[in-house]
């Protein structure tokens, strides 16, 4: 079995073949076991300060606002009991009564591993819905249909459908070194691996060595897949791999990246066990925490868990 990292490994069974049965979902919000989870600009409601978990709440006091239009996902079944997402965008304290709102990302280290998967699948869907309020084919507003799953355009009939961005992440090796970069956004000594999104017509593997190579200058040759991870901000697939650097001499892409450098299996190895215990040092280089599919890709490596 793979590797499940952080937002993976969401234990909901979505039951796909039965949310677009209107019905059925209305006697699952009448459910007195089912469970919603409100989002208030995309942040969940939580409880607890010192340990925050997820605020699941009963559905019965946000039935009104769903009534009134709130985006409503049916995100799937444990067991038994329902589990619903709803947009509590501008919702009144009386609703949100004891929970506070939490950045995603802040927030899903801390959480148990399935229900950081549950809020990455309702943080994108309700993200979605609000950018795709109008038909990308004629113009006019689209309704939710499925339970949350897709919005129908009723002028030209035509559906759509929540998608995930892929986005291909990964660390060149050349023997015992591995190519790393610093971005130009982000300040201090962080570095992580290489990474940009698919674009139409390219494979897999085409897209690791082009990206590798516009942000880098360098070669690539055989690649090898890893392991992937949903990063719902806002909606994106990230497909991890190890790839053969062919050459060496590193040309950055200034638009990208503020510097590239090969890092010894050693360094990228006390890099990763730093980053995994603490937030970072700014005297030291640094790779992303364990949150981070970067960080799993150094960690293999670097530790001999994987080659090419
Ligand atoms: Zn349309």
């Amino acid at each position: 079995m793979e590797e499940i990292y952080c937002f993976a490994g969401n234990p909901l069974d979505r039951a796909s073949e039965r949310r677009r049965d209107a019905a059925w979902i209305l006697s699952l919000l009448v459910d007195p076991a089912a469970r919603i989870l409100p989002l208030s600009d995309l942040r969940p409601l939580t409880r607890g300060s010192v340990s925050p978990v997820l605020d699941w709440q009963q559905v019965a006091p946000w039935r009104d606002r769903i009534e009134h239009g709130a985006t409503l996902i049916f995100l799937g079944l444990d067991g038994e009991r329902p589990y619903f997402a709803v947009d509590a965008s501008g919702a009144d304290s009386a609703l949100a009564r004891d929970g506070e709102p939490l950045d995603a990302r802040t927030l899903a280290p801390l959480l148990p591993a399935g229900e950081a998967a549950i809020l990455a699948e309702a943080r994108s869907l309700i993200d979605w819905h609000a950018r795709h309020r109008f038909c990308a084919q004629c113009g006019a507003p689209t309704r939710v249909a499925s339970a949350g799953w897709v919005r129908r355009c009723p002028e030209c009939k035509a559906s759509h459908y929540p998608r995930s961005d892929p986005v291909t992440i990964m660390l060149a090796v050349r023997g015992e070194r591995a190519l790393l970069g610093r971005n130009k956004r982000r300040p201090g000594s962080r570095f992580s691996c290489l990474a940009g999104f698919m674009e139409p017509g390219e494979t897999i593997e085409e897209c690791v060595r082009r990206e590798v190579h516009e942000e880098s200058g360098v070669r690539v040759g055989r690649v090898r897949y890893l392991a992937c991870q949903p990063w719902p901000f806002p909606s994106t697939l990230m497909m991890g791999f190890l790839c053969e650097g062919l050459t060496e001499e590193i040309t950055v892409d200034p638009e990208e990246l503020a510097e590239a450098r090969w890092f010894e299996r050693e360094e990228l190895r006390a890099m990763v066990a730093r980053a995994a215990t603490g937030p970072d040092d700014p005297t030291q280089v640094s790779v992303p925490g364990p949150v981070a599919i970067a960080h799993q890709i150094c960690r293999r490596w670097s530790y001999g868990l994987d080659s090419l």
